[in-house]
């Protein structure tokens, strides 16, 4: 299989070498990788622990402040999620659940918490859904009231990735300086902080740790505010710009290792006495699945050359290439699974994980169609 991934793209112009080394030694750690998913808070841990130890979550934040390269997140999210689904989740959550730290926290909030997760020592979260307030963000209605220097939270959170084990969660509440988007704050709240537990946890098709939180006159200190008060919209909305363009990399990842899959497929498998891929039908899925690839990798790293060489707001490129990406992911997989025959929808089969695994990033981080919307006011503008 390994030999079947394409790897021309890493020759793009969108890419330095520093990239391209990093590719090669993130794929060649990826090939130790065997972890038991068999329990998946034990297996994210382990995870998490290993990706620390070994260098690999320096990418997902900055401890000085400042910019992430976007270029070299993507590429860790392609490599882990080509790998090991679980294993690109967890990186990615080190760096969405950090990220308001990294971009607005002051010396001390990143201080505090930025070297612990990057050595794999903390586990971090990104809490902004809500039971009624999913794609509406400015729909929120979880409060934070100042009482003296503190903030006490009340509301609850849903969704939560990581929510259940994480130590750290960066928390958007309602702090009231103005009605929707303009009146949300965002908050760095420890686990273990009073009237903050775990409400429940949430199984989906394709497990990871993921709960819903209740704040119960949760009390937090006046320094956990992150940036402004009243400035939690824009926060959110700057880490979902960077991190929005690595889950389009990571659907990237699962439709490359698809593509592997259903090559190694095609060329044993033999019908009427020749291999599957001599049949010019199956050859022309194989043309749509790759072309498919090539477009949404052209995408992905066009967003992320784009943030790294200093353009301040990606939000159109980063909703093109997640749009796109995710859903041509879904079609990549899909037909890997078709061209597999009986095998494919075998229970353990790959790409019958893999089918499972895509299908939340349709959804998550903004769903398809707000992408749409997203694309559709640029051009409009
Ligand atoms: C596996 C998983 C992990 C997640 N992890 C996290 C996390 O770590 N942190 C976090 O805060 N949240 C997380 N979420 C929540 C996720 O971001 C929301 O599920 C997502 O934003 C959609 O919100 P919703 O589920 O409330 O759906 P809704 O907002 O009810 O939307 C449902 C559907 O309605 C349509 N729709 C909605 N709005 C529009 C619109 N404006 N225009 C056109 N169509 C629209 C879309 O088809 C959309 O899919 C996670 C979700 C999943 C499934």
């Amino acid at each position: 299989m390994k030999d079947r991934v394409d790897r021309s793209w890493l020759d793009w112009p969108f890419l330095e070498d520093g990239h391209r080394d990093f590719a090669a030694r993130l794929d060649a750690w990826c090939d130790g990788l065997a972890v038991d998913h068999g329990d998946v808070d034990a297996a994210c841990r382990e995870l998490v622990r290993r990706l620390g130890d070994d260098g690999w979550l320096a990418p997902t934040a900055d401890p000085e402040g400042g910019a992430l390269d976007l270029r070299t997140l993507c590429i860790a999210r392609e490599t882990l999620a080509r790998h090991d689904g679980l294993a690109d989740f967890t990186f990615a959550m080190q760096g969405l659940g950090t990220g308001a730290l990294t971009l607005f926290g002051t010396a001390a909030q990143r201080a505090a918490w930025l070297p612990r997760t990057r050595a794999g020592d903390a586990i971090a979260a990104f809490a902004l859904t809500e039971p009624g307030s999913g794609s509406d963000v400015a729909a929120g209605t979880m409060t934070a009231t100042r009482d003296g220097d503190d903030w006490v939270l009340d509301g609850e959170k849903t969704w939560i990735s990581n929510g259940g084990i994480a130590d750290v969660y960066t928390v958007f509440a309602r702090t009231g300086e103005a009605p929707g988007a303009k009146g949300l704050s965002c908050f760095v709240v420890a686990a273990d902080a009073p009237g903050l537990t775990v409400a429940e946890r949430l199984e989906t098709m394709a497990p990871h740790p993921l709960a819903r939180l209740a704040f119960d006159g949760c009390r937090v200190p006046g320094d956990a505010l992150v940036g402004t008060a009243g400035g939690g919209f824009k926060v959110a909305m700057s880490v979902l710009d960077t991190f929005r363009t690595t889950v389009a990399a990571a659907a990237l990842g699962f439709a490359r290792r698809a593509l592997a899959e259903t090559l190694e497929r095609v060329t044993a498998r033999q019908v009427r006495g020749r291999p599957l891929a001599d049949l010019q039908m199956v050859q022309g899925h194989l043309a749509d699945m790759a072309l498919d690839i090539d477009a949404a990798a052209l995408l992905v790293y066009r967003a992320a050359w784009a943030k790294d060489a200093g353009q301040p707001r990606i939000t159109r490129e980063a909703a093109m290439a997640k749009l796109h990406a995710t859903e041509i992911a879904q079609r990549v997989v899909d037909m890997a699974v078709q061209l597999h025959g009986g095998d494919g929808v075998r229970t353990g089969a790959t790409v019958e994980r893999l089918y499972r695994d895509v299908r939340a990033l349709r959804i998550y981080e903004g769903a398809s169609d707000v992408q749409r919307v997203v694309i559709a006011r640029a051009v409009l503008a």
